[in-house]
């Protein structure tokens, strides 16, 4: 049986009918820009993810490139982050000029592994970004702490965490800038790009909406070279229709995990930690073998699928060569890149397929 790694046109026949209105009012109302769905998906946001402040921009990378321009990051400055993310994690610290800092990460929860952020500080040293890989958030209060020593901001990288939780604290609320992705295979996706910075500050928070619209308060009076970063009205339309699913999706992929996690006990296959102080959504369901390219060859002829995030940490990437990492620094995200393959999570993954992924994987790595 084939099993695909993500069905998306499963979730849209389930809300089909909703999801088609509220894109057919917005061509009623033609505000296409920064229209009502916006702001009320703002709202909404705010409330969920227990913030002051939420401001949707055109995806979860302007999001991070707005929160850190906002942090005054520039050329010149140091940017502490993970080794093992997505590419944006890191390109972005790059694009405003300022140097990635990267570090290893966990061996359980492939996390930063905040003991070794204090290490890199340097007088140069502007920020930190954890980045709250898989749906599991980073161990966070360590990391506020040495935040809070060295006076520097925290930038939370929560694109793969919304409704994530932290010691009972939602992922994103927590540093001074919390950054999420509507990227259609995120938890919470859109029908294109999308993205949203939240926050708690005043000033911080006037500062991104002023970003997003080319750096001008009130229009045509530009304070600094700013984006055109907005998030289309007809993707507020579509998340907020989503927005009210996500608790019971979100379960879905829990149980989903649970399933996977009882499956795979006392085999050989390691399964994605849940860290007490961690509530896991589960964007992705990360497991590591020994023997990875012998299951992803049966799997890809069973035709089940699965994916590696990431198979290049950030310190082997050719554009950050000159940065002059060396291998042996980093030996977790290593040991990770070398190891890891997520499998089907999606919260409508049928009970019979999740047998066909368990069946095949155990035949393989077990
Ligand atoms: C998806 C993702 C991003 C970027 O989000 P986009 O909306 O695709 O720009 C950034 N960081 C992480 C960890 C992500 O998974």
């Amino acid at each position: 049986m084939a099993v695909p790694l993500l069905d998306l046109s499963r979730q849209y026949r389930s809300i089909k009918d909703k999801l088609d209105q509220a894109v057919l009012r917005v061509f009623e109302h033609n505000q296409f820009i920064l229209g009502p769905e916006v702001t009320e998906l703002e709202k909404q946001l705010a409330v969920f993810c227990d913030c002051k402040y939420a401001i949707g921009v055109a995806s979860g990378t302007d999001a991070l490139l707005l929160a850190l321009r906002a942090a005054s990051v520039g050329p010149g400055d140091e940017v502490i982050t993970s080794d093992f993310s997505f590419f944006a994690s890191a390109g972005v610290i790059s694009r405003l000029g300022a140097v990635p800092v990267f570090v290893d990460i966990e061996d359980d929860t492939y996390n930063i592994d905040p003991n070794a952020v204090e290490k890199v500080i340097t007088s140069r040293t502007k920020a930190i970004m954890p980045v709250h890989l898989f749906g599991q958030s980073a161990d966070m209060d360590p990391i506020m702490q040495i935040a809070r020593k060295h006076n520097l901001v925290v930038v939370e990288d929560a694109a793969q965490a919304i409704g994530a939780r932290y010691r009972n604290r939602q992922a994103g609320s927590i540093g001074h800038y919390g950054c999420f992705s509507f990227f259609p295979t995120k938890n919470l996706g859109g029908a294109g790009d999308g993205g949203l910075v939240t926050l708690n500050d005043d000033d911080r928070a006037d500062f991104v909406r002023i970003l997003r619209f080319h750096g001008a308060k009130p229009k045509y009076y530009h304070r600094v070279i700013g984006y055109n970063s907005r998030l289309d009205t007809l993707q507020a339309a579509v998340l907020l229709v989503k927005l009210d699913y996500l608790p019971r999706w979100t379960e879905g992929r829990r149980k989903n995990a649970a399933s996977y996690d009882r499956a795979f006990k006392g085999t050989a296959i390691k399964t994605p930690v849940a860290k007490e102080y961690a509530y896991h959504i589960y964007n992705q369901y990360t497991i590591a073998v020994e023997n990875r390219e012998e299951l992803m060859r049966v799997m890809k002829e069973k035709k089940v699928g699965h994916e590696i995030y990431y198979p290049v940490p950030f310190h082997m990437q050719d554009c950050f060569k000159e940065l002059g990492y060396k291998p042996e620094e980093f030996p977790r995200t290593s040991r990770a890149a070398a190891s890891v393959v997520s499998l089907p999570i999606f919260p409508e993954l049928t009970p019979e397929e999740q047998e066909e992924v368990i069946a095949v994987v155990k035949s393989i790595s077990g």
